[in-house]
């Protein structure tokens, strides 16, 4: 498939102290599940930085959302092995906080959606005061008729709202909510027992893994839930992608502390099963 190599010594001195690393050395495999591609990052890094980035960490695929939504196209058509390219909303971030009131944004979208390129649609913020936003539930229906995966940064009512509108949409969780609490995440794994729910783990390493050590009420919930978490980087910044190697081993580190299957659901198996649908057949 891809280069596993540890490209530098640094990296190999990581590999090995963090756990996350197979029995020759390299690295294990990581899909980062959720990263972005926005036209201020394009201006510091061209498509083969990004990819150039990647190869570096040990990433083997990424999942891209653009602002705007050319970017990510750009490099998927750059690197088609490579980036998993979501249909991003957003012209620039600015959008995050205004988009749910632009009446025009579910047929633009959908225009694209028909493409048949994409892999999901999102990131959408948005949250719980907002979850019964007619915008919204346009965009969840025309993810589910198209079989997009939906990105959603949010509370667990506009996860309620996606899954009352489409029982059966794939939808990724970011950030393990916006308030991540374990508790809270397993009631909401509980209440859609059975749906196509997964949970990105980006931006929280530092919160539920202090020091590299992932803490016991977390280890415990992705033991009970093993199919339903992915790691991501969320990069979300050039800054954030100038750390996309540290980020990477700082995962790694909490990660290597699982036992090896778990490891290898949380580092890339899971997402490959989130976007099974696109990967089997894809553009
Ligand atoms: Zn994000």
């Amino acid at each position: 498939m891809t280069r596993w190599t540890c490209w530098t010594l640094t990296t190999l001195l990581w590999c090995l102290l963090s756990g996350s690393v197979l029995a020759d050395g390299r690295p294990a495999p990581l899909i980062d599940a959720h990263s972005h591609y926005t036209a201020s990052h394009a201006r510091e890094m061209t498509a083969s930085d990004l990819i150039a980035r990647l190869d570096a960490a040990g990433v083997s695929r990424v999942v891209i959302t653009g602002a705007p939504w050319q970017l990510a196209r750009d490099l998927h058509t750059h690197a088609p092995d490579r980036v998993i390219p979501l249909l991003g909303a957003y012209a620039s971030d600015a959008d995050k906080a205004t988009w749910m009131h632009d009446r025009e944004l579910p047929a633009r979208l959908a225009t694209l959606a028909a493409e048949g390129r994409w892999a999901g649609i999102g990131e959408l913020h948005l949250f719980a005061r907002d979850a019964g936003n007619e915008v919204y539930a346009e965009l969840v229906r025309l993810a589910h008729r198209h079989h997009l995966m939906l990105l959603i940064h949010g509370d667990e009512a506009v996860v309620d709202r996606a899954f009352e509108i489409a029982p059966d949409l794939r939808v990724l969780w970011a950030h393990l909510g916006t308030e991540p609490k374990p508790e809270i995440v397993a009631r909401v794994l509980q209440r859609h027992a059975g749906r196509a729910l997964w949970i990105d783990t980006s931006v929280r390493d530092d919160r539920i893994a202090p020091r590299g050590q992932l803490l016991p009420e977390w280890r415990q919930l992705f033991e009970a839930h093993p199919d339903r978490f992915v790691v991501a980087v969320d990069a979300f910044s050039t800054r954030r992608w100038q750390r996309y190697g540290e980020v990477t081993r700082q995962i790694r580190q909490w990660v290597g502390g699982l036992p090896p299957e778990l490891q290898e659901r949380l580092l890339w198996r899971n997402a490959e099963d989130l976007f099974e649908p696109w990967l089997k057949g894809r553009p």
